[in-house]
């Protein structure tokens, strides 16, 4: 109890607000309690270091909107905070900071020296544009895309002002892409500033644009190879189409497997035979979307959720399986987490109880960072990583982070809690070591 005044509370405190239950932080609980890391030090983990408020004031059609950004920087023992940019309508506090500690865990997960943080960044676009539209008179992706470029210039000067270069490493998340990215470059000509430059600019990394979508599905793979499963013989569906849905979809389909179903924010495609998933992509690059490809019927969340199919990845946001929906769900195998988040800790222990895994977020999904790390040492040290090169080291941390969890399954119960307790030990370890606790 001594404790949990000493460390849990000052954050809550000062913001007044309580963190809502997260699924991580059960994990780390239990995790904890099978390393036995005393509560004290397990909420040095657990717990951010800073939260940074900024708001951004920006003009648009002769109006100036103030839009809410938050900078999580949560826990640096491996490395300087590292973490994605997410630009979305329903981003809060509490939501960065449980993926700035997702970070955390992911770094440590996949043994590189960083650390974890991240960036939220709220706006709804849609709804701006249903109020401004008649006074900018532009259709709706360039005035997107014009608005979200003044927010990132603000974010970026703010960012610079604060003295996060080198502190912070950003990189894309949702909503964010290379296109943001580079503005951080622009303003500091410094390739170590940023991951995830767009091709092209001083310090870029062949392959890191593909990377977590190349490592979702290689991941994939792996696990269906350990089951010994033929992947030709393997149904996908997967949730979300941008950066990582569309990477995660393609290798998947080159290796054999069969994507039936596909949704985004404005549509779905089913072809129960297969999808043409290098078509998709040239349709959803021109279009901006997957809506109104040729489909079986039309298929929303509820419909895609609810398909029979061997493996199921959400590649959107966060929270969309929970205790409610788990029951309907269609998946045979084992749901993939290629998004942040998907699956809450009810629906993961319901997942467990009808004997499917659940290949969690922070090793899945790893694929970004672990190239984003190549990239930073790039930046730095003015050396060159080639795309093979890279896919090389993809593979190769991958196939050391499923022996390490398959090591310790059995006596942690699951993938999810044998990643969060290899994660843990680690973090504990770098803190222990430099007298942190
Ligand atoms: P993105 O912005 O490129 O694409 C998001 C996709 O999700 C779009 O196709 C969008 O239409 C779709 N989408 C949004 N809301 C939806 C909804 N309600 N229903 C169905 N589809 C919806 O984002 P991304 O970079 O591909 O990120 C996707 C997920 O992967 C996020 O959870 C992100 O945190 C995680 N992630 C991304 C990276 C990366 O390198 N980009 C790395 C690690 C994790």
């Amino acid at each position: 109890m001594e404790n949990e005044d000493k460390y849990v509370k000052n954050i809550e405190q000062f913001i007044c607000s309580r963190e809502p239950e997260s699924r991580s932080a059960r994990l780390l609980r239990d995790s904890a309690q099978r390393l036995e890391i005393s509560r004290g030090d397990l909420q040095q983990i657990e717990k951010p270091y800073t939260f940074i408020y900024q708001r951004l004031p920006v003009e648009i059609g002769g109006e100036v909107l103030n839009v809410s950004s938050g900078i999580v920087l949560h826990n640096r023992a491996r490395g300087p905070y590292k973490g994605g940019i997410r630009i979305a309508p329903d981003v809060d506090i509490w939501e960065t900071n449980e993926l700035a500690r997702l970070m955390t865990l992911k770094t440590a997960l996949a043994n590189l020296e960083l650390g974890g943080g991240k960036t939220g960044i709220k706006v709804d676009f849609d709804k701006l544009y249903q109020g401004l539209k008649d006074k900018v008179k532009v259709p709706f992706y360039p005035f997107m895309d014009r608005l979200k470029d003044h927010i990132m210039r603000e974010f970026v000067d703010h960012f610079v002002e604060r003295g996060l270069v080198h502190i912070y490493i950003p990189a894309p998340d949702m909503g964010s892409s290379g296109r943001e990215m580079m503005l951080f470059y622009n303003k500091t000509h410094d390739p170590s500033v940023v991951t995830a430059k767009p091709e092209g600019i001083e310090g870029w990394l062949p392959g890191r644009h593909e990377a977590t979508g190349f490592g979702t599905a290689y991941a994939t793979l792996k696990y269906l190879e350990n089951l010994g499963r033929d992947p030709k013989k393997i149904t996908v569906t997967i949730q979300g189409f941008g950066n990582v849905g569309s990477h995660s979809a393609f290798y998947l389909h080159e290796a054999g497997c069969r994507v039936i179903g596909v949704t985004d924010y404005y549509g779905g495609v089913y072809q129960p035979k297969g999808i043409d998933i290098p078509a998709l992509m040239d349709y959803a690059r021109e279009n901006r979307t997957i809506k109104d490809f040729p489909s079986k019927g039309t298929l929303d969340n509820a419909g895609l959720f609810a398909l029979e199919a061997d493996i199921l990845i959400p590649a959107a946001g966060g929270h969309v399986i929970d205790r409610d929906n788990c029951g309907g769900l269609g998946v045979k195998i084992a749901v993939v987490e290629a998004a942040n988040m998907p699956v809450s800790y009810e629906a993961m222990e319901m997942l467990q109880a009808r004997g499917i895994d659940l290949l969690p977020d922070n090793f899945i999904n790893s694929g970004g960072v672990i190239a984003s790390e190549l990239e930073y040492r790039q930046g730095m040290g003015g050396i060159r990583f080639s795309r093979e090169e890279v896919f090389e080291h993809l593979r190769m941390k991958f196939d050391d982070m499923f022996t390490d969890m398959l090591a310790r399954k059995k006596d942690a119960g699951s993938f999810t809690q044998a990643a969060c307790d290899i994660s843990l030990e680690r973090i504990y370890q770098a803190m222990r070591t430099r007298s942190l606790i």
